[in-house]
């Protein structure tokens, strides 16, 4: 629970984030709302900052990865903080520019961007775009020339790290969809078809090697790899690598399990990423590269809660109770995905010891749509509200409107202060998009 330091159980036994009583927000704004705490945000933010600069003189930049979270509110966070964002849809590109943010600080990805997505970031300037294609070389290559500018690209490696997290969200494996691997040359092979392009420029390399990931070694092996191939490709084509992005992945804390491996501070992962570049550069005698870091989930994931109401509770004998609250897979499809664990809690019972053992059931027609099994809680009863921890990452983003349910909205609490950044959705924007053919009217 004290994982973090924005949540706390007042005086009236109530959950509170960022100085405001859930029981209060929820009454307010209605459940299942996503809240963010955005002192949380920053301070996260800050601290992937000060990593770079106290362990690497400043010689980087910090991008939030879009994917875990993308709305307008957190690219005017990500602006304010003076940090660089990551894409990898127009959709993403778009609500970055509407926001404002500065195109220049995008780094776009995609293993199959759309010719759309591709003419929308050139259009708008997007800084670096990270090559995942030999044909998006050729598209990419003419759209510059089109345009008569030049275009900035990384290319997005695979170093061939196994890392140890759920099969699912590894991408850095051999037969991964993403990247060209320095195993079998076509690493090698993209760089050097690259440099033949006139319109595109190519700064260096990218690779992120999956998600969720505690052990630094992981990411320790992968820039040793990237170093060697760094080196490797300078020996023999004289090319020098301006720009490491090393992706991101780090860790985060969801329930008791995960306490043994994620680290005290975050920026730890990044200190064990610069120790090898420092030592590998010197072995090598390379030049030091500007480094980015691509953190998603390690900004948003913990800032974030999602509170529902108790409803239906059917204890089945001798097998299980589920409590069943008023979102599921519609808002939170991580279980039914991935079976992730979550620490939960009653918020307005929150100083109550728990008593059993229950599944958190959702309301879609499915049986799996369970939102976490195994939480321990309080006897709960219909009304009560119930708090999921450390649903600030990939929640939101990956929401549907399964079942025409609405996909619920987000607000932000700043010290005291709760504001939407996301506002409900109505009936009216459920059937906004249905056409009916005349034939059927
Ligand atoms: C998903 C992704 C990230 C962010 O990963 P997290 O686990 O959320 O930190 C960064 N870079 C790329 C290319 C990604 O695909």
């Amino acid at each position: 629970m004290n994982e973090r330091d924005t949540l706390k159980i007042n005086n009236k036994g109530h959950l509170e984030i960022g100085g405001m009583d859930t029981v209060d927000i929820a009454k307010q704004f209605g459940t299942p709302l996503y809240v963010y705490d955005e002192k949380h945000i920053r301070v996260m933010m800050r601290a992937y900052k000060d990593a770079l600069n106290k362990y690497y003189g400043g010689h980087g930049l910090v991008l939030y990865a879009s994917k875990a979270f993308s709305c307008k509110a957190i690219y005017k966070i990500a602006a304010q903080e003076n940090i660089g964002i990551d894409a990898v849809s127009g959709g993403e590109l778009y609500t970055a520019f509407s926001a404002g943010f500065n195109p220049a600080k995008i780094c776009l990805h995609g293993n199959n961007k759309l010719l759309s997505e591709l003419e929308l970031a050139l259009d708008n300037g997007v800084g670096l775009i990270v090559v995942d294609s030999f044909r998006e070389a050729d598209i990419l290559d003419s759209l510059a020339a089109k345009r008569g500018v030049n275009q900035d690209v990384l290319i997005r490696i695979n170093p061939g790290i196994e890392a140890h997290t759920h099969a699912f969200v590894q991408t850095a494996r051999t037969d991964s969809k993403f990247g060209f691997s320095i195993f079998d040359g076509s690493a090698e092979n993209m760089l050097t078809y690259l440099l033949d392009k006139r319109n595109l420029t190519v700064k260096g390399f990218h690779c992120h090697i999956g998600s969720q990931i505690f052990e630094k070694q992981s990411f320790e092996l992968a820039t040793e790899k990237m170093l060697c191939f760094i080196a490797d490709m300078k020996k023999i084509h004289g090319f020098e690598t301006e720009t490491l992005n090393m992706g991101g992945g780090f860790g985060i804390w969801y329930s008791e399990g995960d306490r043994a491996h994620a680290p005290e501070d975050y920026c730890e992962y990044v200190k064990s990423i610069i120790d090898v570049i420092k030592a590998k550069t010197a072995e090598y005698g390379l030049r030091q590269p500007f480094l980015m870091i691509e953190p998603g989930r390690s900004i948003v994931g913990e800032a974030g809660i999602m509170l529902y109401t108790v409803g239906a509770i059917k204890d089945i004998v001798g097998v299980k109770k589920y409590v069943a609250v008023d979102g599921g897979m519609f808002e939170n499809p991580r279980y039914a995905l991935y079976q992730s664990k979550y620490s939960a809690l009653l918020a307005n019972r929150a100083d109550e010891p728990c008593t059993e053992i229950v599944t958190i059931a959702g309301k879609c027609c499915e049986s799996g749509d369970i939102i976490a099994a195994g939480v321990a809680l309080p006897e709960a009863e219909s009304g009560d509200i119930l708090a999921v921890l450390s649903t600030g990452a990939y929640h939101y983003s990956m929401a549907s409107n399964y079942n025409r349910n609405f996909i619920p909205p987000a607000i932000l609490v700043n010290e005291g202060k709760a504001e939407y950044i996301i506002k409900p959705q109505t009936y009216d924007d459920i059937v906004r998009n249905d056409a009916v053919p005349e034939r059927l009217k």
